[in-house]
């Protein structure tokens, strides 16, 4: 034997014990990294795993490569070497220059020339990649592309004897949360299983949340320098979340005093120091209203009895409505409309909204679930239209955006019906909690940061037929 297939024996008899140990999935695949990358003497090798949406790559493990490298960033498959999706071996010379490469200046810097990725395949589909970076520029020869691929091809194997385990024990875990109330978001089981580890469990609530909504996210992508002294980086910030349809990172903060401090003014410092990029903080009670509305953890249920304060009344929301509908009447004259509302927050509000418009209306309603129908693992319609919408005009009827999550789903839905046209008429917009940005036509007015009931708002199911709107 030659000191090349020495050496790939060598890699072969490591990888073959850790795929068959029983290490955690991180610790697993990193070590599977490690000998591959010693296998072709390289000096990093990252194995990463497409997410749900097959549009990004998570990292599942790596070996040899600096945080700041792995956290370089969102990695999208489409446009990161794109070939390796469609199940071929790419060898790449010289990583700076190649089209391909999305972060060619983040490899400059890793020092990083030349890469060697394989494809992951799992009966037949691309589940992911490994990639083998060296430090100096190589051509790689056709027994390394042998052996790079024989490793994705054990790799594939370890990860779907992972799955049927996790699947197994996901099974059982549901069957024993049918039999107990839910009352939070981690007695779901994760839709998807996705190679990461949250620093939080909270940061794995917000996931499922994001997981039901259908918001793609990505766990800590990018980490970003925030000061360095001498070429050497002395701080640095990496936000928990990266949502990459709304180009949106999110940073959650718990309760304690010093950590939102600090918290405060590392989201200040990146504003600062990269004003492109937006961020949002989220504190601990901004998410459990979140969980709340959806009827998980009881919000203040000392004050469940009695109303608090009254934000609008009859008259102000009649007063209102009235204006909305003469604008709307205005807007679509000469044309027909279809409101679609979705139950049952809306009722009370498109039924005065339809009696004050002048110009010919339909109606329809949709009802679609909330995480507490504890069978759903994500957003799903309950009750689909009976109307057929194609080239029509249509306006969404909402009684309330908070984050914007519900309603930017309903608006995909709607826009793939492909109506002639489809507007948003909202009678509260809670603007300050907007998380996905969505264009309101139509707002009867901004609210603060409270939760609110009345005119068909529920809390728990009751409040609904209170004339006002009001706090609890
Ligand atoms: P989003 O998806 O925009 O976060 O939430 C929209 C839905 O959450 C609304 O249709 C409504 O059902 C519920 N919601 C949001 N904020 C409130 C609130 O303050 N009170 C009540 N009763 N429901 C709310």
């Amino acid at each position: 034997m030659d000191a090349t297939e020495n050496r790939y024996s060598l890699a072969y008899k490591q990888i073959a014990k850790a795929a068959n140990d029983t290490l955690p999935l991180k610790k697993l695949v990193s070590a599977i990294a490690a000998s591959a990358a010693r296998g072709l003497q390289a000096s990093g090798c990252a194995v990463m795993l497409l997410n749900p949406r097959r549009e990004y790559l998570d990292i599942a493990g790596a070996w040899g490569l600096s945080d700041l490298y792995l956290r370089k960033g969102a990695i999208n498959a489409r446009k990161s070497y794109p070939d390796i999706l469609d199940g071929k071996i790419v060898a790449v010379d010289d990583i700076y220059t190649d089209r391909r490469t999305q972060y060619p200046e983040q490899a400059a810097r890793e020092n990083i020339k030349s890469l060697l990725g394989a494809p992951i395949i799992q009966r037949g589909e691309v589940i992911g990649e490994i990639r083998v970076y060296t430090r100096e520029k190589r051509r790689f020869k056709p027994n390394e592309k042998d052996f790079i691929s024989t490793v994705a091809n054990i790799l594939a194997l370890t990860l779907e004897k992972i799955e049927l385990a996790q699947d197994l024990n996901n099974r059982h875990q549901s069957n024993i949360t049918q039999q107990k109330r839910l009352t939070s978001f981690s007695d779901l089981p994760l839709a998807p299983i996705r190679p990461v580890t949250f620093g939080h469990p909270s940061e794995e609530e917000f996931a499922r949340l994001l997981d039901f909504y259908q918001v793609e996210w990505l766990y800590e992508p990018r980490s970003f320098p925030l000061s360095s002294q001498d070429n050497r980086i002395t701080e640095m910030f990496t936000p928990d979340f990266y949502l990459p349809e709304i180009d949106l990172y999110i940073e959650l903060t718990t309760s304690k005093q010093s950590l939102i401090t600090e918290k405060n003014h590392k989201v200040r410092r990146l504003k600062e120091v990269y004003p492109d990029v937006s961020i949002k903080l989220l504190n601990k009670g901004d998410y459990l209203k979140l969980f709340a509305r959806h009827g998980f953890i009881p919000l203040g249920e000392s004050k469940m009895t009695g109303v608090q304060r009254y934000l609008f009344s009859k008259t102000q929301i009649q007063r209102r409505v009235k204006l909305l509908a003469k604008q709307i009447s205005r807007d679509y004259q000469g044309r027909e409309l279809v409101l679609i509302g979705i139950l049952k927050g809306v009722v009370c509000f498109i039924s005065d909204l339809m009696l004050n418009i002048s110009i010919p209306v339909t109606v329809d309603f949709m009802a679609i679930s909330t995480p507490a129908d504890k069978s759903d693992l994500l957003i799903r319609i309950l009750k689909d239209l009976d109307t057929d919408i194609r080239d029509r005009h249509v306006l969404m009827v909402e009684d309330i955006v908070d984050t914007g999550m519900t309603l930017n789903y309903v608006l995909n839905n709607l826009t793939a019906r492909k109506p002639a046209s489809l507007k948003v008429c909202t009678l509260l917009d809670k603007r300050v909690r907007r998380l996905i940005d969505v264009h309101l036509d139509y707002v009867g007015f901004e609210i603060p940061d409270e939760f609110v009931v009345g005119y068909g708002l529920d809390m728990g199911g009751k409040y609904r037929n209170l004339p006002s709107i009001a706090t609890l």
